[in-house]
This record gives C-alpha cells, structure tokens and sequence, in this order.
C-alpha cells in the first residue's frame, strides 16, 4: 500500500494487528498492513530490499486484540482509494480515539476485565436457561421463570406486504432496497431480518445505521427490547460520535470481540470492526447525513453497500423516498437494474392512511400574513379535540436578518458572507458559518436610526407569533394551548432532546414548532396534522438535488402525522406554497414518490446528472479568492499536459473554478470546481494520476495564500 511505513518486529506479526510505532519522537496506532516479509512489495515507489538497520523497531504489539480481519482492510484501503484519502487516515478516523491512548498493558488489563463480566454474563444466562447452545441438555423454556424479563417479548403478526418482504429478503441475495411508506412497519422488518440472520449462527453480527444521533435511542430501545432477551443485555451496543471515549471503546472491543450480536449506529459504524458481519441495514438510507462532509468524505451508504460484499453479508436499504440513486440501481433487473426493490406501499392498521395533503395557495391569502387562516382554523380544531399539531420551518432562531429602515444596513458578520441570524431570547446577533456574536445594537451602527427591524422569519419568531395567534383557543379541559419549539437552539444541553421529545409523546404538548429536527424518524403517535410553513426556496435552488431533498423531508414529515391507527380523523398534511400547482406538489399530494422519481430521472438523464453520471468536487480555501481560483484552474490547466491523464482525460468533463455558495466563512475564502464523467472508473483513475499534481500545484507562485484543499466524491452539495 503506498504510505505504509515499514517497521521491525522481533516475532511475526499477522497483518491487521494494532501496533504501536515511534514516528519522530512520538509514539502513534498503527495496523500491521502487509503480510510478514513482503514490506511494502506493492509500492513501486519503494525498493523491495530495505535496510534493517534502517529501521525502527515497533514500541509494542496490541496482540491482546484480534488482528483486524482481511475484508475490515479490504473496507479501509477501497474508501481510502475511492475517497482519495490516505489509508492511514482512513483506518485512524475508523478506530476508536481511546485506542491511541492506551498502553498495551492497559488494553490487555481491560479485555480481561471485560472477558471476566461476560463469563459472569454467561453464567447467569445458562442458570436463567436462555442459551441452550451453551447447555443442550436443558431446555429453556422449562427454566424460565414465567414473567422473567428474559422472556421473548411476543412477536405482532406481519403484515402481508411484512411478510411478503421478508420472504424476499431470504430467498435473494440482494442488496435489497426497502420502498416502504412511512409507517409501513419497515423497523419490525429490519429486526426480523436481523432475528433471522441472529438465530442462524452462534456468531453471526448485524450492524444497523440510522442517520441521526437523534434517532439511536428510540432504535436501541426498540432492538434491546426485542433482543436482550435471548443474546444478553451486551449484546446490543451503540456507535456514534455522542458517546464518550470510553462508551465508544467499549462498544467498539464489543462488536471486534464478537460479543455484541448487534451494532447500531450513526454513519462511523460502517467501519466498526464487526468479524461476523452477516446484515448491513441502512434506515433512511436517502437521508444526506449518511455523507461525511470531512476528512473521509465518504458516503456510508455507498460503502454498506460495498462492505456487504467483502464481508458475504446481505445488505437492506431502506426508505419511504430512497435517494434516487438507489432507486434507479433497484430499477428491473432486466433494465439493468442491480438492487431488489421490496415494496410495502401500505401503513400498518387498517385505518392508517396516509395524510391528505392540503396546498395553500399563498397568493390568495392576506398579505404577509404567516400562517394563513385556513392553516390557523385548522390547527385549532385540533386543539379543541386534544390532538397535537406540527409546525415546521427550516430556519431557527427569530430573524435571518436585521435591517435598517434608514440606510439599508444589514446584520452583515464581519467575517462570512453571510447574515448574522437575530436570536431575540439573549437579543443577540449570530452566525451560524463562523459563530461570531454580539449583542444587538441599540441604533443602526452605520446612521444611528432607531428603526432596525427583523425581516423574514425563524422558528423562535414563528413559535412567538403562534402563541399569539392561538392565545384564544382552549384545550378540551379549559385550559390554555402550550407551545413548545424544538431546533437546535433549544437541544443543546445533553439530554433536552430527549426530554422535550417524552413531553411531545406524553400529550403535554399541543403544537410543536421546530426546524427539520422534528420531521425525521420519530414515531409520534399523536399528531394528526403537520405543516410545511415556507418550504418554496427550494424548489428554484441551483443545486440539482434540491428537489429530491425538499420531497424527501416533506413525504418524511407527512409520515409524522396519524402514526396511531385508533385515532379515525383523517390526518393532514398542510404546504404553504406560492405555487401550489408545481409538479412536486402534485407528486406530494398522491404520495406517488415513483413518479416524483421518475420525473426527475428524466431530467437527469438530459442533463447528464447523476445518477447518468458521476462527479466529484475540488475545493479549495485560502486568503483570497483569487488565490483559491488560481490553485484549481492551474491544476485543471496541468491535465493536459500530463501523459499519465490522457487515458481518462477524454471521458472527463473539467468546469472552471467558481467560488462556492457561500464565499468567505471566517475569513476564508473558498473555491470548488466540479468534474463530471460518463464513467465511474474514468474519473476514479483520473483522480488517482491526478492527485500528485495537485500536492505539487501548492508551491506555485500564484496559489500563495492557499491554506487547504480537498476532493469530495460523489458530492451532495453543489
Ligand atoms: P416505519 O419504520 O416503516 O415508519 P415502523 O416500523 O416504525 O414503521 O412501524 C410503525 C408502527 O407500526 C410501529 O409502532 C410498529 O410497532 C407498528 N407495527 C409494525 N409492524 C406491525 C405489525 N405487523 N402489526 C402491528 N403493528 C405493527
Ligand atoms: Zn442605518
Ligand atoms: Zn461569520
């Protein structure tokens, strides 16, 4: 592998071994990479007959732990190679922070630690009879205490469309994309599929992704419930960046060990370290979370997928408005098609419609007016009968902008091109690129008016004015409507979250006013209405993918709304809009994401978008933007010259420089330029040839000031 260092070992180390290696006077983590005595054989670049007394011995062998299998490697140097990283970084950003730290000693005194609570586990397993593997002879049931909490909790019967799945997924090999509408029941899919693959193997691991942090609680809730039971209360853990070092070290030796049967986690887990690896299910598999949008930028659904293979494992998609790549690979096979799509159109219950989609014609409404009355009227009759209402609206704080009415003045931040957002809880002026703050000023700073006034409006604005405009309405028993907003200024402290959202579900709570937070995965069970407040902007974004997003986020927050089928009244889905007959919202109002989908792949396909072709991005920061332009436009310029390039350069598309959306963030100025190619493979090898030029590129005289660079694969954000 190129980058690799190469070491001396006084015994033979498997590859896939933690190390730890000196590097100048610091002592670092390191993988065994190569087989023992082929240092480095693969890199041209370096002689095959190194000098031993060259090199460095190696400080210590973390060969308490298993060495890391094969096809985890395989997993690192393809994403390093794909995302045109180092492996090296690729493999650290992988392992968990604590593992750097710790001494072999103490790594070693730790596992034991941790092998003596699962033999004490265990033991207690077999005395309460749940694992007949360990001891055939008894029979479980017979030892099991009646209302033990051991006992497997009782299975819902499936749904035809359930089982129908189900049985698809057994009988293939997949991948496999999951099109189940929003309360379909796709989770008592994903933990029967694990169930399945769980009860076929005393070893067999199932990792399963969510795109949120938000999101793993409810899901850890839901699978240890189901399988603690019968695999331990080890046997579920937990992976995402919200977890304390020392949490993610444990969950992380647990998955390496074997020990835990189930891993669920944010989009990092796809690289945990799972030996038995037999089921990748990646939930909400469209949502752009799942992209890394540093270091690595890698997608963790594109490499589920990718890992599924090396490992053998199956792979499930799923979504109720899959990314539209995912939806063209799972198009018939005899199209060319190389996923299996799993259809359940349906929600569970039988009367569980989905909710009737009502558009707001804006224009026909009071002028300026935020909620229209309709939508008013409506969310009050909900409040009268006791149900709850969500409101939702993409921007938090009270104001994007603070005018002056005199001068024009804006609340510019002095270091971004961009508004500081008025926050009116601590009147404070905020940018949400750079984080600068001040108190808001008493009089305009440029012509000392007093008339400075907020315009347009966030969700702190828009929970202000709701209590006024509902201030009237009662509850059923008399007494006053409560509001509460959650966006990410009310979910800082740890735990709040979780808090505001047990208040949602205990009914304590009439309407819920929040940002885009609100709109994902939650199983609300008493919301019966749901309005999109302004959701236009995005239908004329010059980003490609802006209309997918916006239909995703609003089929995603319709499905909040009559989640409880006992609940008669028809739920409803409200869209303030300004063009309410615009095909998206046509699409919406039929719940029919085929056809969404198969409208914009059209579209695509004309404009040789992805997914007809595939891209990447360059950006660049530096101190001023011509320095930014400049590193990209040489390094464009370079390609033609170079003969390593000219295979892949004809297949390749390279577009000037322009300076990205938002131009300056803390004072940085930055850049991208997009490459775009029929051919996936065309633009993987030119990126690989072309990466030495770019190194180089910095030391010209006109990239001076250039503080920074990267490429982002298969980008989201254009
Ligand atoms: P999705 O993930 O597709 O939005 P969920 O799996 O969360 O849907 O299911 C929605 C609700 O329906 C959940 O409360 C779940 O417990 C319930 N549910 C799922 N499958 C069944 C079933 N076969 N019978 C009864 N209830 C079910
Ligand atoms: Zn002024
Ligand atoms: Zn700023």
């Amino acid at each position: 592998m190129a980058g690799a260092l190469t070491y001396l070992s006084a015994q033979p180390l498997p590859a896939g071994t933690l190390v730890r290696v000196p590097l100048g006077q610091r002592e670092l983590l390191g993988v065994v990479w190569e087989p023992p005595g082929q240092p480095a054989a693969a890199d041209a670049a370096t002689p095959n007959t190194l000098d031993p007394a060259k090199l460095r011995p190696i400080a210590a062998a973390l060969d308490a732990l298993a060495p890391l299998s094969a096809s985890w490697r395989a997993l690192i140097s393809f994403a390093a190679s794909y995302y045109q990283r180092s492996a090296g970084e690729v493999a650290l950003a992988a392992l968990p922070p604590q593992l750097r730290d710790l001494s072999s000693v103490q790594l070693a005194r730790r596992l034991k630690k941790k092998a003596a609570n699962l033999s004490k586990a265990q033991a207690a397993k077999v005395s309460h009879g749940t694992t007949s593997a360990a001891c055939p002879e008894a029979s479980p049931a017979d030892h099991a205490p009646p209302d033990s909490p051991l006992t497997t909790p009782d299975l819902v019967a499936l749904t035809p469309e359930q089982t129908q799945a189900l049985d698809q997924f057994h009988a293939q090999s997949g991948p496999f994309l999951l099109f189940g509408a929003t309360g379909s029941g796709k989770t008592e899919v994903f933990m029967r599929c694990t169930a399945d693959l769980l009860a076929g193997s005393d070893s067999a691991q199932a990792l399963v992704m969510v795109p949120e942090i938000n999101l793993t609680p409810q899901l850890e809730e839901r699978f240890k419930a189901r399988f603690c039971a019968q695999y331990g209360e080890d046997a579920v853990v937990s992976m995402h960046s919200g977890l304390t070092p020392a949490q993610r070290l444990a969950s992380w030796l647990a998955a390496h060990s074997g020990q835990a049967r189930i891993v669920l986690g944010t989009r990092m887990a796809v690289f945990a370290s799972m030996p038995h690896l037999a089921l990748i299910v990646v939930d909400e598999e469209h949502d752009p979370s799942y992209k890394s949008q540093d270091g690595a930028r890698y997608s963790a659904r594109d490499l589920a997928v990718y890992r599924a293979r090396l490992d053998g494992a199956k792979v499930l998609l799923g979504s109720a408005t899959p990314s539209l790549e995912s939806w063209y690979h799972s198009r018939p096979a005899a199209e060319g098609g190389r996923y299996l799509r799993l259809e359940m159109p349906s929600r569970v219950g039988a009367n569980a419609l989905l909710p009737l989609v009502r558009r707001v014609d804006m224009n026909h409404q009071p002028k300026g007016c935020v909620l229209s009355p309709p939508l008013l009227d409506a969310i009050g009759q909900r409040i009268t009968r006791g149900e709850q209402s969500m409101v939702f609206l993409n921007r938090r704080g009270y104001a994007p902008v603070l005018s002056c009415a005199d001068c024009d003045w804006k609340s510019n931040c002095p270091h971004c091109s961009a508004f500081r957002v008025f926050h009116k809880i601590d009147r404070t002026l905020r940018c949400h690129h750079c984080g600068f703050t001040e108190r808001v000023p008493r009089a305009c700073p440029d012509c000392g008016s007093l008339d400075i006034a907020p315009v347009g409006r966030g969700t702190e604005r828009l929970e202000e004015q709701l209590a006024l405009l509902l201030s009237d309405m009662r509850r059923p028993d008399g007494s006053a409507v409560r509001i509460a907003r959650i966006d990410a200024d009310t979910t800082k402290l740890k735990g709040s979250l979780e808090s505001q959202l047990a208040q949602v579900h205990a009914g304590e709570v009439d309407v819920l006013v929040g940002t885009q937070m609100i709109a994902k995965g939650h199983d609300f069970r008493r919301i019966t209405l749901v309005a999109a407040i302004n959701p236009d902007g995005a239908l004329f974004s010059s980003d490609f993918r802006s209309p997918e997003r916006l239909f995703g986020l609003l089929m995603q927050a319709a499905g909040r709304a009559g989640r409880d089928a006992s609940n008669t009244s028809r739920s409803e889905m409200w869209v303030q809009t300004f063009h309410p007959t615009h095909p998206l919202y046509e699409t919406l109002k039929q719940h029919d994401y085929p056809a969404f989908a198969a409208s914009q792949l059209v579209e695509r396909q004309q404009a040789g978008m992805p997914p007809f072709s595939f891209q990447a991005l360059v950006r660049a920061d530096a101190r001023t933007q011509e320095a930014a332009q400049a590193f990209l436009n040489s390094a464009s310029s370079a390609c033609d010259g170079l003969p390593e390039l000219a295979p892949w350069r004809e297949h390749i598309t390279l577009y000037p420089a322009v300076p990205m959306s938002i131009q300056r963030v803390a004072n940085v100025e930055r850049a991208q330029m997009l490459l775009e190619s029929p051919s996936r493979a065309a633009l993987q090898r030119f990126l690989n040839a072309w990466q030495p030029t770019l190194h180089a590129m910095r030391s010209q005289p006109q990239c001076k000031g250039l503080l920074r660079w990267a490429i982002d694969v298969d980008p989201l954000l254009i």
